[in-house]
């Protein structure tokens, strides 16, 4: 447990939550606010900032949920789509800085966006690139 974090706070049971999944590795509770009926936050126990720090087993472990969570909500919801949306670190429009998962549903007509525009890189050639990348795995 991280100390001032939001999402510990709520696997201690210090804040509540409205929560919709369980398990030793993971819950799974509603966004405070919604983008969308159902928006879910899906977050593992083990506390890590983002993505970059998160372990890898749990990692391996977190699919399967996010899986079982999206069929439940479609089941309930009867909604059309559903973005897994998961930010990492503040230029990409993480606010708390507990890895976490965004589950939102989509409905016709919602006011969900999630957007940007292709072809507007226009540096190194993916040639190279990819090749600078892979050396690092
Ligand atoms: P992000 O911008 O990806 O870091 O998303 C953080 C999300 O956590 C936002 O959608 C918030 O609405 C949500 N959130 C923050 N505090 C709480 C809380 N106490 N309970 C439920 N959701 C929360
Ligand atoms: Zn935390």
């Amino acid at each position: 447990m991280k100390d001032n974090c939001v999402f510990c706070k709520i696997i201690a049971g210090e804040i509540p939550s409205y929560t919709i999944y369980e398990d030793d590795d993971f819950k799974a509770f509603m966004d405070i606010s919604p983008a969308s009926k159902g928006h879910t936050i899906l977050i593992p126990k083990q506390h890590a900032d983002n993505i970059f720090d998160l372990d890898e087993t749990v990692a391996s472990k977190l699919l399967p949920v996010a899986s079982k969570i999206a069929k439940a909500l479609k089941a309930e919801l009867t909604c059309e789509g559903l973005n897994l949306i998961q930010n990492n670190g503040e230029i990409a429009g993480q606010t708390v800085f507990h890895f976490h998962m965004h589950l939102i549903p989509r409905y016709k007509d919602d006011n969900v966006v999630v957007k940007w525009v292709q072809d507007k890189y226009e540096g190194e050639p993916l040639d190279q690139l990819s090749e600078k990348i892979k050396k690092h795995l």
